[in-house]
């Protein structure tokens, strides 16, 4: 079994991995994480890495004298999240970070080589283009995390000569499936992080009752797979029981199934292409009764429409949708803006990318600036509301 780094060790992803990792006996290399130093020093006690890592760098007095008795290195902020990327001893790198600070910790990896088991969507968002010329020059390989994309990956394998017609995503539809736009201008911050399925960040959480998320999971399918954007279909799954789907030339739709468990994706790619026992639950299909599906209403969920048009486009409108929403959905978090705000500037701001003009991605900088610009304009559309509320 190859040795790991986890990136994003303390959040719901990384804390999985550590499931995964302590029940198969993987060597853990590096660990990372943002704030919480108490559950890093924990897990840095029991994986014993070679390396640490605290993404904020006000934490890192606090987590060098934690581990003050022990030689494991401890390390901060993005230098030290891509110093673990790039580790040595490590061949595979989990990147279970959140946002767009998954990025250059990803590009890090790539270039060295290391096989990726990627969790964090918002690098392949913003930045796929780069990162998947990256991992080609480098012979790096991306594995998928997400459940959807693990499940088109599943579905794929012993089918490389067959030409795939359709990719079918599924989605929960999340806490407010069926509701309209009036009854989402009503919605708390408590609702939206009470997703039926799934137990996530909040972030993601939030992301799945706008279906920002299935919007941003359709560019990764789009980045990973090589596919035209009008060959990945979205359907509302309500039973997150079919993980995804894909449709070939003849027709035959091959699905991944299983209980909603973020270990069975988080360990195929970290064992691929290994099947071992794991620690979810078996799936019963006569405890499910039945599995239904429906098209997604794209008039009140208007980020998943946005994100279709946004990879159509290419170049600089991924990575600009994707930082408008980070800053809404924190902003949201913050008390400052409603939850129907957060679909209104997303779509704002892929109408102003699109005045503006997209532009083709050649560097890094280019997505960091575009992510830059398209917060400004979230900062901008919503000072109002800002001061008003205080
Ligand atoms: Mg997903």
């Amino acid at each position: 079994m190859e040795d790991i780094v986890i990136l994003g060790s303390t959040g719901s992803i990384g804390t999985q991995a550590c499931d995964v990792a302590r029940l198969h006996k993987i060597r853990v290399r590096g660990l990372t994480g943002h704030t919480n130093t108490r559950l890093l020093e924990k897990q840095a006690r029991e994986f014993h890495p070679d390396c640490v890592c605290v993404s904020d760098e006000q934490f890192y007095g606090d987590l060098k004298q934690r581990l003050a008795d022990t030689d494991i290195r401890v390390l901060s902020g993005m230098e030290g999240l891509c110093e673990v990327a790039s580790l040595h001893s490590a061949h595979t790198v989990l990147n279970a970070l959140v946002g767009m600070d998954g990025l250059l910790p990803t590009l890090s990896a790539v270039e060295m080589g290391k096989k990726v088991a990627l969790a964090n969507k918002e690098t392949l968002v913003a930045g796929g283009e780069l990162v998947m010329h990256a991992a080609r020059e480098n012979g790096a390989e991306v594995l998928p995390v997400d459940s959807e994309h693990s499940a088109i990956f599943q579905c794929l394998q012993g089918n490389t000569i067959n030409r795939v017609r359709r990719l079918i995503l599924t989605a929960s539809g999340g806490p407010f499936y069926g509701y309209t736009p009036d009854d989402l201008r009503r919605v708390t911050l408590e609702d939206a992080l009470r997703h039926p399925n799934w137990s996530m960040g909040a972030k993601v959480s939030i992301d799945s009752a706008t279906l920002m998320n299935k919007g941003l999971e359709l560019i990764e399918a789009v980045r990973l797979f090589d596919v035209a954007p009008d060959q990945v279909d979205v359907v509302i799954h309500r039973e997150s029981i079919v993980h995804s789907m894909v449709e070939y030339e003849d027709g035959a739709v091959m699905a991944q199934l299983g209980t909603p468990d973020m270990r069975l994706p988080i360990q195929y790619a970290l064992l691929y292409p290994q099947r071992l026992p794991s620690p979810a639950e078996p799936l019963s299909l006569t405890q499910c009764a039945s599995l239904t599906f429906a098209q997604p209403d794209e008039g009140t969920f208007s980020c998943l429409p946005v994100c279709r048009e946004a990879v159509r486009k290419g170049g600089t409108a991924p990575a600009f949708v994707n930082g408008a929403n980070e800053a809404a959905v924190a902003l949201f978090r913050e008390g400052q803006i409603g939850f129907s705000r957060i679909g209104e500037l997303v779509s704002g701001a892929l109408e102003k990318i699109l005045q503006e003009g997209v532009q083709p991605l050649t560097s890094v900088s280019d997505v960091l600036q575009a992510d830059a610009a398209a917060r400004e304009y979230v900062y901008s559309r919503t000072e109002h509301s800002l001061n008003g509320k205080g």
